[in-house]
């Protein structure tokens, strides 16, 4: 019996194995072609300053409208861009879409995109950038890139230099997801980064796991003494909100403020005083 169930269970992984490799290579095809399909958007989601409550700028974030599958989500294509390189391709769809997008909001509106590892290790991005600012004639102050602590890890000293080459340019750089990685004070220190964005799981965990709270704080007064500036992710509750009010975060980004909304969304999030309204002190 056990020789029989043995075999029969492997076939049966291979089999759901083949499936999702064969899943895999076609939505890789699809992918490829999605750019040229005009099947590719950004939706954006606004930055909240705690101090004034007004919105402050919107984080691109990408999405795939799939002719068959409808909305995917970038959990399920950014690692296939990575790993065939398409990356690049579309990270420069996305820089140069968010620079356009971006000359048509007020002058003190900034715009945050995000980076995947292989795009900011590859310092051909700097001319695309320099490109994508100069076509919309946006200035290098108003757009910000968002980076994560484990591109860091692997290739310290090129990163080094892509990060002081944005900052020649005036372009500003945020650590994403910080304190999910392996975070190192060192990093804080030595790299030019202007804002800080505490991960979503401590802002959900915080009012509830005092460990989790202080680490919140501490992250909040560090960042302080250092000159960075903080936006807390994930903010859903408005319990979350007046707590992070009080312990003097800068900024909050979250579905209580608003989902990520289209670009045509945009100007009536800036217009509306609802949020000011609703959270004012
Ligand atoms: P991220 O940069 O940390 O973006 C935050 C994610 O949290 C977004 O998911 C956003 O929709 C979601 N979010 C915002 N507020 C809340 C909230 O209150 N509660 C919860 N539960 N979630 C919230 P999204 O858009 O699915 O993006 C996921 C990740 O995909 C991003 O994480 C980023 O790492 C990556 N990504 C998105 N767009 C791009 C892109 O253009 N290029 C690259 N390389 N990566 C991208
Ligand atoms: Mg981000
Ligand atoms: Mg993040
Ligand atoms: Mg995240």
């Amino acid at each position: 019996r056990a020789k029989k169930a043995g075999p029969g269970t492997v076939c049966f992984f291979e089999q759901a194995d083949d499936r999702q490799s064969r899943d895999r290579k076609a939505l890789q095809a699809d992918l490829a072609g999605a750019i040229a399909r005009d099947e590719l958007f950004l939706v954006f989601q606004p930055f909240l300053d705690l101090r004034n409550n007004r919105i402050t700028g919107f984080e691109a974030l990408l999405r795939w409208q799939h002719p068959s599958r409808g909305l995917v989500p970038p959990s399920e294509f950014i690692g296939i861009a990575e790993e065939t390189g398409l990356i690049h391709e579309i990270g420069e769809w996305v820089i140069r879409r968010a620079c356009a997008t971006l000359a048509d909001w007020p002058e003190d509106i900034r715009v945050a995109v995000n980076f995947s590892a292989a795009q900011f290790h590859n310092t051909a991005v700097l001319q695309t950038i320099v490109q994508a600012l100069a076509d919309a004639k946006v200035s290098p102050s108003r757009l910000e890139i968002e980076i994560t602590e484990s591109m860091l890890l692997s290739k310290y000293s090129s990163a080094a230099s892509v990060l002081n080459a944005l900052l020649q340019l005036g372009v500003t750089v945020a650590l994403d997801d910080f304190g999910t990685g392996f975070s190192s004070l060192t990093y804080l220190r030595k790299l030019p980064f202007s804002r800080i964005k505490i991960d979503q799981s401590f802002i959900r965990d915080m009012l509830v796991q005092p460990d989790c709270a202080a680490i919140v704080k501490s992250v909040i007064s560090l960042a302080r003494d250092l000159n960075i500036a903080v936006v807390a992710e994930g903010v859903e509750t408005a319990d979350q909100l007046e707590y992070l009010r009080q312990i003097s975060c800068d900024e909050v980004q979250g579905y209580l403020i608003s989902r990520p909304v289209a670009a045509d969304g945009v100007r009536a999030l800036l217009d509306t005083k609802k949020y000011r309204a609703t959270y004012a002190a």
